[in-house]
C-alpha cells in the first residue's frame, strides 16, 4: 500500500505522489510569537512533527519551512498582537518576539518536536513581500488606497476553493473604517500604511508601513519551496481566512498553482470548551509539561487523528498516560533483560511477530497519518511482549535487540513516545545507578529477611516516586 492522504483542497483521500520524486517540500503556518505556547499549539505542531518524521521514515527527502510570525497579525479589534504585549510588558516589540520565539523552541523541544528545517520570519523577508503585492498590482490583483493595498478577491474566481465560501458570503464582519476604504468587503490588506505611533513599520513604493498577515506565508513559501510545492498544514481555524488568502495571493502573483495537498490538524479544546484567553482557560504548555510527561502528552495528541477535534482534561491525559506507561515499561523490561543476555540465534517467532507488527504499523500510518491506530498496533506488540518477557525465556540478545529496535523505530523515530533512555545524558546515569544500588541493598536485605530495611527502601523511593517491581527475573524500576 502506498501513502494515502486527505486532502482538504479536493476534499478526497487521495494517493500521495511528491512534485519530484523521492522529495516532498512541506510548509506549515507557525506560531504569531507574542505569548507563551499553548497545548492547542501543542497539537498542531505535534500532528505535523509526526507527519514529517513518518515521511522521512518512508523515505523521502523531506525540505521543512515553518514560519515565525513577528509582524502584522492583527487583533479583531485592529490592534497588532505584538505591539499590544510590547505596551504591556512595557518593552520594545523586537523584545516580545524574540523572547517569545525562544520559548516556543524550548517548548517545542521539551515536547519532543523536531525544529523545522528553516523558520523564517516575516520581519526577516519584508523586501519579498513588497516584491509579492509589487506583482499582484502590476497583474491587477491588488490595488491601492491612500498607503494601503488590498487584494481584489472579484479578480481571482476561484477565491474560496479551499474553504468552500463564496464572495456574496463575505459581505458582512469587515470592520466599518477598512470597509470604506476597501472596494468589497472580502478584499483583505497586503500593505497597510502605518498610524504614526505604529513601532513595527518599513519604506515601501505605497507608504511607511508594514505587510499584511497572509502575504508573510505566500511570499516565504514561495522564496524556500518554489511557487508550487507538495503539502501546506496548519491549523484548522487558519483555513478561512488565512489559508484561503494564501492561495490567492500565490496563484494571482506566480500564475502557477500553490500547495498540492492541504492538510489541517483539527482543534483542541479544554474542559470541553474551547480555550481562549478572555475565558481564562488556557493551558500553556509550560505548565502542562509541569505535570505530565512529555511522552504522555504527545500520546494523548496521538491518540486521535490530526484532522480530529480532541478535548484536553486530566482524565484523558491520564488515560493515554497509564498507556503510554505499558509500552514503556515493556521497553524498559527489554532493555532491562538486555543488560544480562547472552548472544544466540533470534527467535523466528518472535521476528516474525515484529515484521508483521512493523507491517500493520506502516499501513496504519500510509493511511494518512492514522497515528491513534498506529500507537493501538504498538499496544497490541506490547501485550505480546510482556507475555514474552514474563513467562518465557531466557532470551538471547538478538532476540532482545530486535524487539529494542523496532520500539525504536516506531515508537522513537516515528511516534516521538519511545526515549531513547529513561532520562537523558549524566544524570540519567547517575539516577540509574543510585536505584541500582538501592535494589541491591533491598535484595541483600531480603535474603537476610531483614523486611523493614526491604520494605522502607521500597516505600521511600516510591515517596520519591520511582516504583520497583519484583518479578521472576530480578526487580525493575519505573518512575510514577
Ligand atoms: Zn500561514
Amino acid at each position: 500500500m502506498s501513502l494515502k492522504i486527505y486532502n482538504v483542497l479536493t476534499r478526497k483521500k487521495e494517493e500521495f505522489t511528491p512534485l519530484t520524486p523521492g522529495k516532498v517540500n512541506i510548509y506549515v503556518c507557525g506560531p504569531t510569537v507574542y505569548d507563551n505556547s499553548h497545548i492547542g499549539h501543542g497539537k498542531t505542531y505535534v500532528s505535523f512533527d509526526v507527519i514529517v518524521r513518518y515521511l522521512r521514515y518512508s523515505g523521502y527527502d523531506v525540505l521543512y519551512v515553518q514560519n515565525i510570525t513577528d509582524v502584522g497579525h492583527m487583533l479583531d479589534t485592529g490592534e497588532d498582537r505584538i505591539l499590544k504585549k510590547a505596551r504591556q510588558l512595557s518593552a520594545g516589540p523586537m523584545q516580545v518576539v524574540e523572547t517569545y520565539t525562544r520559548r516556543y523552541f524550548e517548548d517545542m523541544d521539551a515536547l519532543g518536536v523536531q525544529r523545522p528545517d528553516i523558520s523564517p520570519r516575516a520581519s526577516g523577508h519584508v523586501p519579498e513581500q513588497i516584491a509579492m503585492v509589487k506583482t499582484l498590482i502590476e497583474k491587477g490583483h491588488a490595488y491601492e488606497v491612500d498607503g494601503s493595498v488590498y487584494f481584489d478577491v472579484s479578480s481571482y474566481p476561484e477565491y474560496g476553493k479551499l474553504s468552500g465560501r463564496i464572495i456574496e458570503d463575505l459581505e458582512g464582519g469587515a470592520r466599518i473604517a477598512v470597509r470604506e476604504e476597501k472596494r468589497h468587503p472580502a478584499d483583505f490588506a497586503l500593505w497597510k500604511k502605518a498610524d504614526p505611533e505604529h513601532i513595527l513599520r518599513w519604506d515601501s513604493p505605497w507608504s511607511d508601513g508594514y505587510p499584511g498577515w497572509h502575504v508573510e506565508c505566500s511570499a516565504m513559501a514561495g522564496k524556500y519551496l518554489g511557487h508550487t510545492f507538495d503539502i501546506h498544514g496548519g491549523g484548522i481555524d487558519n483555513m478561512f481566512p488565512h489559508n484561503e488568502c494564501e492561495i490567492a495571493q500565490s496563484e494571482a502573483a506566480n500564475g502557477e498553482p500553490f500547495a498540492r495537498y492541504w492538510m489541517l490538524a483539527g482543534t483542541l479544546t479544554l474542559d470541553g470548551i474551547k480555550m481562549s484567553k478572555s475565558l481564562g482557560n488556557t493551558l500553556t504548555l509550560r505548565d502542562a509539561l509541569t505535570k505530565w510527561r512529555p511522552e504522555a502528552i504527545r500520546a494523548f495528541i496521538l491518540s486521535s487523528h490530526y484532522a480530529s477535534p480532541i478535548d484536553f482534561s486530566d482524565t484523558a491525559v491520564e488515560a493515554s498516560n497509564k498507556g503510554w506507561q505499558r509500552i514503556w515499561g515493556a521497553v524498559s523490561l527489554v532493555r532491562e533483560q538486555l543488560r544480562t543476555a547472552v548472544s544466540g540465534d533470534a527467535d523466528p517467532d518472535v521476528i516474525t511477530l515484529l515484521e508483521k507488527t512493523k507491517a500493520s504499523f506502516i499501513e496504519k500510518m500510509d493511511d494518512d497519518f492514522n497515528a491513534p491506530a498506529a500507537i493501538g498496533v504498538l499496544q497490541e506488540l506490547t501485550r505480546q511482549v510482556n507475555t514474552l518477557l514474563n513467562e518465557q525465556g531466557p532470551h538471547t540478545q538478538e532476540t532482545l535487540t530486535a524487539i529494542d529496535q523496532l520500539y525504536r523505530e516506531l515508537g522513537g523515530d516515528v511516534l516521538g513516545i519511545v526515549p531513547e533512555q529513561a532520562e537523558s545524558g549524566a544524570n540519567a546515569e547517575r539516577e540509574e545507578g543510585l536505584v541500582r544500588l538501592l535494589i541491591d541493598l533491598r535484595a541483600q536485605a531480603r535474603a537476610n529477611k531483614d523486611w523493614a530495611t526491604s520494605d522502607t527502601i521500597r516505600d521511600q523511593l516510591k515517596a520519591l516516586g520511582v516504583v520497583l517491581e519484583d518479578r521472576a527475573d530480578g526487580t525493575i524500576w519505573k518512575l510514577e
